[in-house]
Formats: C-alpha cells, sequence, structure tokens
C-alpha cells in the first residue's frame, strides 16, 4: 500500500471520501464527500472566504452551472476547450493521445498539433495499455457536457467548464456595485465539470469538481499592488519558465526581487501568489510540499499572459497543480462585448482635458462580403473602444497599412479599405477601459485531497491525521470511563453544552478507552474528553491532546472557553 492507498482507506472507511455510484458499479472521474468530508470541506472554503472575502474585500456571487452555448462560444470554449482523444481499433477504448504518449516515451507532448501525435504514435509504436491493439486518427474532444435547456430540441447548453464566465458576463452589474472604481474582487465558489477522457488519477483528476475563483479587474495599466509592500519580502520557492527549459530546478526567491527581475510580470501576480501562500499553510498544508512554477509560453492557454501555478507534493503523484493565478488580460471582456454587443468598460475619471478622438466606422460596401456573419462582431467591438485603443489601432493602421484585432479566438486583418476613420476633437473628464483580469484559480477538491495526506502520522500503536483544530471537522469526543455511576449521563451533558456553544463534539462509550482514542486519533480530532471517577468528585475533565498523548484537568464550567482558545489560537 503506498501512502495514496492508505490515505483513501482512511477516507472511505470513516466518511472522508467515497466512490460516487459505488452501488452500481461506479464511473471513475466522481466523488462524494462523506460525513466528514463535508465538514471539511467547508472548513476550507470557510478559510477561503475568510482570506479573500473578509480580509481582502471581495464580494462573492453565484450564478447558475448551466450555461447558454452563446456565453461558451463568446469565451473560446466551444472552439478550443478540448484535449487530444485516440482511440484503440481492438478493444475502442479511449485514451488521451498527450498522456498515452508521455507515459511511455520521454517527449514534451504541450506543443504537438493532432498530426504531430499521431506520427509519435505510429514512430514508437505506442499500443493499448489495455489490450496491446494499434491506435487509430487523434481527434479533437471537447471536454464540456453537453445539455439542452427546456423540453424538445430547446436551447442549446453546457454544464460549465470554470466559474469564471459567471462573473465576466455580469461585469456591468458588478461594475455599478463597486461603483465604477478599479480594481475590485470577485469571487466565485461551486462546481465546475469537465468530461474528462480517461481519469485514472482518483480524486486528482475529476469530472465534476469544485472551483473557488476568483477575479480580480484592474487598469490594464496599473497592475501594480497598493498592499505589495506587505509581501515583498516574503521568499517564495518558485520555478521560473526559464529555468524548466535550461533543466534547472527550484530558486527561493523574494516576491520583491522577483518582480524587479522580471521573473514575475508584475505585483498584483506576485500579491496572489503570497496570498496563495498564507491561505495553504494556514489550512495545514506542509509549506515544503508547495512550489510555485510558471507556465511555459507554449503551455500558457490562449488568453494568458503570464500564468504560475501552485504545485503541491503528493506522494503517488509527484507535484499536482491545485491552484493556477493567470493575468487573463481584456480577453474575456473583450470576447463578450464582441459577441453581445453590450458596453463592458467602466468609465475611469480623470482631469478634464481636450483629447484627439476617432470615430472609427466598418465601410460595409467591402467589409459585409468579406467578413460575412463576423461583420456584427467586428462593427460592437470597434464602436466599444477607448481612446486609447482607438489611438493605438490607428497608429498601427498608418504605419503598417493593415492592423490586426482579436476577438476571442478569431482575429481579422483590417486596412484602411475595411474603415472609415474621421478625426475629433472632444473634451473628456476621464477614460472608458475594459479592465484586465488576474485570476487566482483554486481546486478545493485536490487540496482537499493534498490537505488529507500531508496530514496522515503513523506510530507505532496508531495512525491519525494531524489536522488543526481549527480545520479539523469533529472538534472534541467525550467519553465515559465506564458506562455506570452517572458518567455515561453526565458525558452525554458536557457533549450537548459543547453543540450548545457551536463547538461540534460527539459521544462514544463503545469499547475500550484506549480503543476509542485510537478511533477519535484516526479522524483527527484534536480534543478527547474523559468523565472519570475524580469528575464526580470535583467537576473537572481530563482533556486529551490529538498528538501528544497529554492529558490536562479542566473544570467543566471553563471546558468551552478552553476549547475555543484553543481552536482559534491556530
Ligand atoms: P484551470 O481552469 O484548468 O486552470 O483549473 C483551475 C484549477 O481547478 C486547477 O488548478 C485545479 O486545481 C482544478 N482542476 C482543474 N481540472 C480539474 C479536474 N479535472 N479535477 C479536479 N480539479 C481540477
Amino acid at each position: 500500500m503506498d501512502l495514496y492507498d492508505k490515505v483513501m482507506d482512511l477516507a472511505k472507511r470513516r466518511g472522508y471520501l467515497w466512490s460516487s455510484f459505488e452501488i452500481y458499479g461506479g464511473i471513475a472521474g466522481f466523488v462524494d464527500y462523506g460525513p466528514l468530508g463535508c465538514l471539511l470541506k467547508n472548513n476550507i472554503i470557510n478559510k477561503f472566504r475568510e482570506r479573500f472575502i473578509v480580509k481582502e474585500g471581495f464580494y462573492e456571487i453565484e450564478s447558475p452551472t448551466v450555461t447558454p452555448y452563446e456565453v461558451l462560444k463568446a469565451s473560446g470554449h466551444v472552439d478550443n476547450f478540448t484535449d487530444p482523444i485516440v482511440e484503440c481499433k481492438n478493444c475502442l477504448e479511449n485514451f488521451r493521445a498527450d498522456h498515452i504518449i508521455e507515459e511511455q516515451v520521454d517527449i514534451d507532448t504541450e506543443s504537438l498539433s493532432l498530426k504531430e501525435l499521431e506520427e509519435v504514435i505510429k514512430k514508437y509504436n505506442i499500443r493499448c495499455p489495455k489490450c496491446g491493439g494499434e491506435f487509430g486518427e487523434v481527434k479533437k474532444f471537447n471536454l464540456m457536457f453537453v445539455t439542452s435547456i427546456g423540453p424538445g430540441k430547446g436551447r442549446r447548453g453546457f454544464l460549465r467548464p470554470e466559474t469564471a464566465q459567471g462573473i465576466f458576463i455580469q461585469f456591468k452589474r458588478l461594475a455599478q456595485f463597486f461603483r465604477n472604481k478599479l480594481p475590485f474582487g470577485v469571487v466565485q465558489i461551486g462546481k465546475s465539470y469537465r468530461n474528462e477522457i480517461s481519469p485514472r488519477q482518483g480524486v486528482i483528476r475529476l469530472r465534476e469538481f469544485t472551483q473557488a475563483e476568483i477575479e480580480y479587474f484592474v487598469h490594464p495599466e496599473k497592475k501594480e499592488h497598493e498592499k505589495f509592500d506587505e509581501v515583498k519580502d516574503l521568499i517564495l520557492p518558485l520555478l521560473p519558465a526559464e529555468h524548466q527549459l535550461e533543466g534547472k530546478g527550484i530558486i527561493k526567491m523574494s516576491l520583491g526581487e522577483a518582480v524587479d527581475k522580471g521573473i514575475i510580470r508584475h505585483q498584483t501576480i506576485a500579491y496572489f501568489m503570497a496570498q496563495t501562500m498564507k491561505f495553504l499553510e494556514e489550512i495545514g498544508i506542509d509549506r515544503e510540499k508547495i512550489r510555485f512554477r510558471q507556465h511555459l509560453p507554449n503551455e500558457m492557454a490562449h488568453y494568458a499572459i503570464d500564468c504560475w501555478d501552485a504545485e503541491i507534493y503528493t506522494e503517488r503523484f509527484g507535484w499536482i497543480e491545485c491552484v493556477g493565478i493567470a493575468d487573463r488580460t481584456d480577453y474575456d471582456l473583450k470576447s463578450h462585448m464582441a459577441h453581445s454587443g453590450e458596453d463592458l468598460s467602466v468609465f475611469v475619471e480623470g482631469e478634464e482635458r481636450e483629447v484627439e478622438d476617432y470615430e472609427i466606422e466598418l465601410n460595409y460596401k467591402v467589409v459585409g462580403k468579406i467578413f460575412k456573419k463576423d461583420t456584427k462582431v467586428i462593427e460592437s467591438y470597434l464602436k466599444n473602444l477607448g481612446v486609447s485603443d482607438k489611438e493605438k489601432l490607428v497608429k498601427e493602421l498608418n504605419e503598417k497599412g493593415e492592423v490586426e484585432i482579436c476577438i476571442g479566438d478569431k482575429s481579422f486583418k483590417l486596412t484602411n479599405e475595411h474603415l472609415k476613420i474621421e478625426k475629433v476633437k472632444r473634451v473628456i473628464k476621464g477614460e472608458k477601459v475594459v479592465p484586465h483580469v488576474i485570476e487566482p484559480s483554486f481546486g478545493i477538491d485536490r487540496i482537499f485531497y493534498c490537505l488529507l495526506e500531508h496530514s496522515y502520522r503513523e506510530e507505532e500503536d496508531r495512525a491519525y491525521l494531524d489536522l488543526k483544530p481549527e480545520i479539523a471537522p469533529i472538534k472534541a469526543y467525550v467519553f465515559p470511563l465506564v458506562n455506570r455511576e452517572g458518567m455515561p449521563e453526565l458525558a452525554k451533558r458536557i457533549r450537548d453544552m459543547l453543540r450548545e456553544n457551536k463547538i461540534i463534539a460527539e459521544y462514544d462509550d463503545s469499547g475500550a478507552i484506549g480503543r476509542r482514542y485510537m478511533r477519535a486519533d484516526e479522524i483527527g480530532v484534536p480534543f478527547c474528553i474523559t468523565v472519570d471517577g475524580q469528575t464526580l468528585k470535583d467537576n473537572t475533565v481530563t482533556v486529551r491532546d490529538r498528538n501528544t498523548r497529554e492529558q490536562e484537568r479542566v473544570k467543566i464550567e471553563e471546558l468551552v472557553d478552553y476549547l475555543r482558545s484553543k481552536i482559534s489560537s491556530l
């Protein structure tokens, strides 16, 4: 049994994690959180809320998981959210083509096209790991679950592949809520769905999982962070892209130095790296098993200009991506602007001044034939450009004779022939800008598993979960030393008193006391309270510490305060 098996065995037996649909044979990529699992997961999420909503002043919203086609077409997911798939000609089992290759030969598949992946499979005679059969063609497989909204054919829709889009499409309302003042942060915590091709990594790769995402909207030219000074001296283990390309390892560097040297693109990304580290440590992830890895240029999502993953080390799977912190630029807002026709810019107030502006229109006689259905999208893109964006566009057009604009996953080349441009003078008191967004995206299920693994301890006579009292699902167990002399009744009254005071407590009177301690230790209960002979004389109980096994006598009337101070001091 490796560590993963040991942790999962405990998790299954004791009500943390269960295989979903088990009585019908189970399906890979789904997991149930049992009674203790739900408590622990909620405690992790509460810590997330405490850090980002209470301390940072962000606000949370909740949008539907069912999402109409148009939204995910605009975001690029309909066309781009794909993985390469390959089918065995013999047993018809499907596999992820890049994974199958990387498992058998030492090749980086990141930037290979479908054709190239197919060539590699042929060249190295890579065969089906199940039956040894030959593989067919490598194809694209879209990872979104398809659904239809309403009866009959209904409206085409998908289960959302990320929570972020729900925030982008409500940007107008959100900007109003924040009174158009940048920067501001919005959080969404909820389920996301990805129809992974053949998830074989247990709880690490799920088809339905919980994300906690922050979309932090900033002025495109102001990516400094006002609280950066508070974190600039924090030293983090970094694995920059350049180091990976040169085969070098991790460097430990302060965030201030990493930003100064241009390793981390700007202060806001670095600030969120610091907050991510603090959050992970706070819930109990081993700080020695956290590193920040920068995406290689060919690995970055098409919309991102810099991305750092917080990776956590696990024994079976090595380093796994648990949090992604990316600068998504204005990609999403601009594509939703173009596709919906809504203006998703904010007006940033400034000094009153006269500026040269441009009125840019399409030359419909020419463009209709060329851009066809896309004409409308290009038109609303141009209509919503701010003064400085228009200035850039005109400058480039004058210099190069053409300009390329990117809307979602498409790009269009425009020349003077396509556009009618008129120079005008205007008095403005500020400017319309489409904000950029910095996105820290947390995968709660992966963090949950890593926390269990990092908390797992084995000693000669017991295995236990070293969960921090604040995070542990059950805070206290109450035992009667023997099942007579009124001890069980008193122990139950103490349990009820703790519950009344919002401390989750349980009662157990079965088996020898030593075994009861072990059972509580195994699920990570930090405190075991025992009612014994002395309790009946002086109203004190013993409180045993899970890790040290040391016991203290505490007066029953002081028990609540005693536990509270221990639980919240951590
Ligand atoms: P992404 O949008 O791909 O950057 O994912 C954001 C975060 O969600 C990742 O850092 C992971 O922690 C988590 N995540 C992504 N895909 C899965 C999956 N299939 N199962 C569980 N967690 C996932």
